[in-house]
């Protein structure tokens, strides 16, 4: 089979990694990719929103599957523009992705599918917003409707903080037209777990959960980035968890949206809370998250390819997927500065020791190759130090002894990956 994966980060790598093990598989591209990907696929220059380029390619080089690691390209219609020209491609459809790209479908949905969840309102007049926090009080929640590159969200200790939420998003449009609907949700309380389901429009198979570290600094501090660090399982959701979340959330809203005339083929990516009355539902992501994808391949005892060929087709409820006992855990390390401004071009040293070190895989998100052959940082979030085993902390000590391996003045790594789990 030949196989294009869509994107270049951490979760890319990962999944080509996964891929490139597959005996099905003959040749895979990746695009746009990064230096790491290079090692397991053909990187091809193309952008992964440049949409008529990238069915152009899966079309001359008769790809047999196209694979899209984010949601952009699928919120914008990717795996529509491949269906149209005859190719599969896992990830679901732009009507589908709309559990992603808007809040408020996603909210209908759930509710429709009698799915647990925060107590919300959705709001377009900024005054209307202000009177309901104060009615409501403090903590609650605040959410720009539309994608804002994760920054949309705030959760308000307080009703004034709230009200300028309300007034940073609505009025002063900081996320765009993203902010000119807002909703306004009740403030869970509990722990955060990520849960992943493989889902083919009908039947879903659940793909395991993970939980990540969303700040930037130790103890879950300062500014939120695109996730720090990963691992998996989460002591918090056992299998009871599991199956009440499969059973209660994942499977009616697939369900519903099938009903809809919107089945949802590809990973439904479920934010959790797990509260005391069980789990309950913060969004849907519509693709893998990074770094948990990470943290859940190198677990992954099966042939990830023809898992995915059979989400594609239909045919998930015949499938099975086999998982390593063991436990795993990503430390990303990313450029200094990150999540604000940073350098690019830094050399980072010494990944052939790290990867010497038993039990580590390294995925790579933002590097390239210097014209010299040097390894360069060319991004925020730059290399996620990935590690399995028989306990969580010997995963931790793993990916840490990795790290320490690395010589990268450029970059940093929080010290304290999966600190709530042990
Ligand atoms: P979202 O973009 O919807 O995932 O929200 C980002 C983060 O805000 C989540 O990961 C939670 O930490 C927090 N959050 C969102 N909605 C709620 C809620 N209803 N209750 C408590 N925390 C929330």
């Amino acid at each position: 089979m030949k196989v294009l994966v869509v994107g270049g980060g951490g979760r890319e790598h990962a999944l080509c990694w996964a891929i490139a093990a597959s005996p099905l598989l003959s040749k895979l591209w990746c695009a746009p990719g990064n230096a790491g990907i290079a090692e397991v696929a053909e990187c091809v220059a193309i952008d992964s929103l440049d949409i008529p380029a990238l069915v152009a390619f899966a079309t001359t080089h008769a790809v047999d599957l196209v694979v899209v690691g984010g949601e952009p390209p699928l919120v914008a219609g990717l795996a529509d523009a491949c269906a149209a020209a005859g190719i599969k491609c896992f990830g679901p459809s732009q009507a589908a992705a709309r559990l992603e790209g808007s809040k408020t479908f996603t909210r209908e949905v759930a509710d429709a599918a009698g799915a647990p969840g925060a107590r919300w309102q959705r709001f377009t007049d900024p005054a209307a917003a202000k009177a309901y926090v104060r009615d409501q009080g403090a903590p609650i929640v605040v959410k720009a409707d539309g994608l804002a590159a994760g920054k949309g969200v705030v959760v308000a200790a307080t009703v004034e903080e709230a009200e300028a939420a309300i007034a940073d998003m609505m009025e002063s449009r900081i996320h765009g037209d993203s902010g000119a609907t807002v909703l306004i949700e009740e403030c869970l309380i509990g722990q955060e777990v990520s849960f992943f389901a493989l889902c083919d429009g009908t039947t879903a198979l659940p793909l395991g959960a993970a939980q990540d570290h969303k700040r930037v600094g130790d103890g879950d501090t300062g500014p939120n980035t695109g996730g720090m660090g990963a691992y998996s399982p989460p002591p918090v959701f056992d299998q009871a968890m599991q199956d009440a979340t499969m059973s209660r959330i994942v499977r009616p809203v697939l369900a519903e949206m099938a009903r809809r005339g919107t089945p949802f083929r590809g990973v439904l990516f479920a934010g959790l809370m797990i509260t005391a009355d069980g789990p309950r539902l913060i969004e849907f992501n519509v693709r893998f998250g990074d770094p948990e994808c990470q943290a859940l391949m190198v677990r992954l005892r099966s042939d990830l390819l023809p898992a995915l060929l059979a989400a594609c087709d239909g045919e998930l409820a015949q499938f099975d997927l086999r998982w390593e006992t063991q436990h795993s855990l990503v430390v990303v390390m990313a450029a200094q500065g990150y999540p604000g401004s940073y350098a690019k071009g830094s050399e980072i040293r010494g990944l052939e020791r790290a990867a010497q070190v038993p039990g580590v895989q390294v995925f790579h998100a933002g590097t390239s190759r210097r014209d010299d052959g040097a390894l360069v940082a060319t991004g925020g979030r730059v290399l996620g130090i990935t590690a399995t085993g028989a306990t969580l902390k010997e995963a931790q000590a793993a990916a840490y002894a990795a790290v320490d391996a690395i010589d990268w003045p450029g970059g940093f790594c929080r010290r304290d990956i999966g600190w709530r789990a042990l």
